[in-house]
């Protein structure tokens, strides 16, 4: 039944039913951090991965973090998902299920920040190499292919250009070219917007602190398999697949697990989970599943109220420009109309006349919207990044990003877009008045 549902159906009931023990309709917070063994013998087989269905310690799973896992993966298409502390989790546990020392990743250079740092410099630490290339210019993704690659990574829309990959393309060139996962970040678009797997990505990671949960209180992760890349064809290329792993048993995953479509989901949860050892709070899982019921309704609200506040600023005597994933005239003019029918999201960026200065007294000067580092809350937040999240950088280095002097990023939230609207011309007028 839950296969035919649509997409608002599943926010609400994916993963869940009445508890089992108590009849409890809202999924309980499962707070234990560890389950009784029924006998030795099931005990044993849980270690040797032959028991797959009861939970035993909840680093590698809990019932209330499995109902958020279960619905993340219904809403993005995929087969299974696996939660994780945050998103900067996920993406590093994505790509350390599929890496070893010596091997290379070919990244976006428009990622999140966070993903820059983790990718370009933990990474390198521990001895794996990066390249970085331009999302759109499809020739440098093939140029980047060296024969240590292992995994492409992109963000489906990126931040704060708003700039959308085209999925198909980049699938390709890991797949044909490359021989590899794409790997795809949908936190700015998310599942309601676009589902990356349908467009050729293998994997998806989601900073679930954003939009998915969307109240802004609880910081946490995902990791959605479509289990759609082949490990098996080129078994030399993917040891951690396909010899067997100590303690698991006999067989390597992609032979035990590729039958259920579960070989990286499996090895995810089993071993980098297991040891790296990042694993949700089941309180942070029951925020988590209290956003997703409503991911739909919210989003709506978003691109209704972001598309207002962009008409808005494209009539602004003092906005330069209006930066929005959606807008006509932008170099991915054509995939953002293929992927993203239903509207572009929250993310409004704008140059303000006047640069740097103007940038940092208009901030200053907004009263509604909130001055701080996240997005996707229900809330409206700002933040001026020369002067905050982009500062080490040069100016050179940050027009290279897309990031003018005068940028200012906007996470349009749900309230009424009239009073987003007048909070924004107070904070025009304070700029133009001093
Ligand atoms: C915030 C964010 C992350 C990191 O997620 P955390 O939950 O803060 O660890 C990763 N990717 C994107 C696109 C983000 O916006």
């Amino acid at each position: 039944m839950s296969d035919e549902w649509g997409f608002d159906t599943a926010q609400v009931h994916a993963g869940a039913a009445p508890d089992a023990a108590t009849n409890a309709r809202a999924t309980p917070i499962y707070a234990t951090s560890s389950f009784v063994y029924e006998s030795a013998d099931q005990a044993a087989a849980s270690f040797l991965l032959e028991d797959l269905d009861s939970y035993a310690y909840s680093r590698m799973g809990n019932p209330t973090t499995s109902v958020a896992e279960q619905r993340i993966a219904r809403l993005e298409g995929g087969v299974k998902a696996v939660a994780t502390a945050s998103g900067q989790a996920a993406t590093a546990l994505s790509l350390l299920n599929l890496l070893r020392s010596g091997d290379h990743v070919v990244a976006a250079t428009e990622v999140y920040g966070g993903t820059t740092n983790l990718l370009g410099q933990r990474f390198a630490e521990i001895g794996i190499g990066l390249t970085t290339v331009p999302v759109g210019d499809l020739d440098a993704w093939r140029a980047a292919i060296r024969p240590g690659t292992r995994a492409f990574f992109t963000e489906s829309v990126g931040n704060p250009t708003g700039i959308v990959a085209d999925l198909e393309a980049i699938a390709a060139i890991a797949h044909e070219d490359a021989d590899v996962p794409l790997i795809v970040d949908n936190t700015l678009a998310t599942p309601y917007l676009l589902r990356p797997l349908e467009h050729g990505a293998d994997v998806v990671v989601h900073s679930t602190t954003k939009f998915l949960s969307g109240h802004g209180t609880a910081i946490g992760g995902a990791i959605v398999d479509g289990a759609t890349f082949d490990f098996g064809s080129r078994p030399e290329r993917w040891p951690g697949f396909t010899t067997p792993d100590v303690g698991h048993g006999e067989g390597g995953y992609w032979e035990r697990f590729s039958p259920s479509r579960q070989a990286y989901s499996r090895r995810l949860r089993s071993t980098v989970l297991r040891d790296y050892g990042p694993a949700p709070s089941p309180f942070n899982s029951f925020l988590l599943i209290q956003g997703l019921e409503t991911l739909s309704l919210r989003m709506r609200q978003h691109v209704a109220n972001a598309q207002a506040i962009v008409e808005h600023l494209l009539a602004h005597p003092q906005v330069e420009r209006v930066h929005y994933p959606t807008l006509p005239g932008t170099p991915w003019e054509a995939t953002a109309r293929r992927l993203l029918p239903r509207g572009g999201g929250a993310i409004v960026s704008f140059d303000i006349v006047g640069g740097q200065e103007a940038g940092r007294r208009f901030v200053d000067a907004l009263g509604l919207f909130s001055h701080l580092a996240n997005i996707g809350d229900v809330r409206s937040l700002v933040i001026h990044p020369a002067s905050t999240t982009n500062s080490s950088q040069t100016p050179a280095q940050r027009g290279a990003a897309g990031i003018g002097e005068g940028l200012i990023r906007l996470s349009i939230g749900i309230e009424d877009a009239a009073d987003l609207t007048a909070d924004l011309d107070r904070a025009f007028s304070a700029v133009r008045g001093s």
